[in-house]
């Protein structure tokens, strides 16, 4: 971190801010100008905010040179960041594509779809069992009967499963059940919650705040990390904005602008980033050329008749012809699709 000084700052005035470096355990270093003093703190300076310096007299700025986020940070850790997740890697060469309803509806309707999209290309199976409504009245979900449905669809396909988790109370139980644990937009700054699931060791998907700036979600990110459960995924599903042409405003700069500052695996949720089914592929495709790490979207076998987000989720023919598109583009960036695992012989789907 570098403090400068404003022109004719005092003695006094240089020596309170060095003291204060030296309280924080960080050591001073001065480089004494015609002008101007600029001090830099060396050290463990991740912990110690820039605000306890921008306040005191004589200080014109404060600039940190590492991030706030260490644990997250490339700096500190070039190498991408590989887990495996129940057959397949995420953060090397292999593409996941991670599908699925927005919310589990019934028994039937998650097992059926399960099966149908492994033969399409899902390498995991999403589906919301607690959901975030805007309104009180809306579908919350069928709760723990819907995690239930959630493992069956897994003992039958394989597939790993990635469910959201609204509270705290709620992560010992779905542990049991979950492959990997999502953490929603709007929870992306419940930080008792982010503390909550890194204290376990179930991967966490998470994703960003619709009104988050990529710092913001490496510094959720942080907290994850720093409860020792390293496997954390990041996922850019749009932000807001003055459009309203879609439901939000797809960052596709976020992608490489995050491969950049982090080692941790980075995806994108086309559905909720752009909210209509049509603009979907597109969107997929563009993320993948530029870099992400993975895809997770919205299927569903009758999206018009869908409880939640019908309009944005692709019927699994759709489905099917995205993947097919993703992998040639995947092919030309040098990365390659997880290839999908048929279990289930034909006659008995
Ligand atoms: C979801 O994945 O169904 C969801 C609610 O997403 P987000 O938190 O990104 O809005
Ligand atoms: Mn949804």
């Amino acid at each position: 971190m570098m403090i400068i000084m404003q022109p004719g700052a005092t003695q006094e005035q240089v020596d309170h801010v060095i003291e204060l470096i030296e309280v924080n355990n960080l050591s001073a270093h001065s480089i004494v100008g015609v002008e101007q003093t600029i001090i830099g703190a060396v050290g463990e300076s991740h912990n110690v905010s820039p605000h306890v310096f921008e306040t005191l007299s004589g200080v014109q700025a404060v600039q940190r040179i590492s991030q706030p986020y260490k644990l997250a940070s490339r700096q500190f850790h070039p190498e991408n960041s590989i887990f495996s997740l129940n057959g397949f890697t995420i953060g090397g060469d292999e593409i996941p594509i991670i599908a699925g309803p927005c919310s589990v509806e019934s028994r039937s309707q998650i097992i059926d779809l399960a099966q149908i999209i492994k033969e399409t290309g899902a390498n995991a199976l999403r589906g919301g069992v607690f959901k975030p409504r805007s309104s009180p009245y809306s579908f919350q979900g069928l709760g723990e009967e819907g995690l239930q449905y959630m493992a069956e669809a897994r003992e039958l396909t394989g597939l790993p499963i990635v469910v959201e988790v609204m509270a705290v109370s709620q992560v010992s139980n779905m542990i049991k059940y979950v492959d990997m644990l999502q953490i929603g937009a709007r929870n992306m700054q419940n930080f008792n919650l982010l503390r909550a699931v890194g204290d376990t060791r179930i991967p966490v998907l998470l994703k960003r705040g619709m009104s988050a700036t990529i710092e913001d979600l490496l510094l959720a990110a942080e907290y994850i990390l720093a409860g020792g459960n390293n496997r954390v995924v990041l996922c850019e599903r749009g932000i807001r904005t003055f459009e309203t042409a879609t439901r939000n405003t797809t960052d596709i700069n976020a992608i490489p602008v995050l491969k950049s500052l982090t080692h941790l695996p980075v995806i994108l949720d086309p559905s909720h980033s752009t909210g209509y089914a049509n603009y979907v592929s597109a969107v997929s495709k563009a993320a993948v050329a530029a870099g992400a790490d993975g895809i997770i979207v919205e299927v569903h076998q009758d999206p018009a008749h869908a409880i939640s987000d019908g309009r944005q989720s692709l019927t699994p023919e759709d489905f099917a012809i995205m993947v097919s598109k993703i992998k040639l583009i995947a092919e030309a960036v040098d990365r390659r699709l997880v290839p999908s695992k048929f279990t289930l012989p034909l006659g008995e789907r």
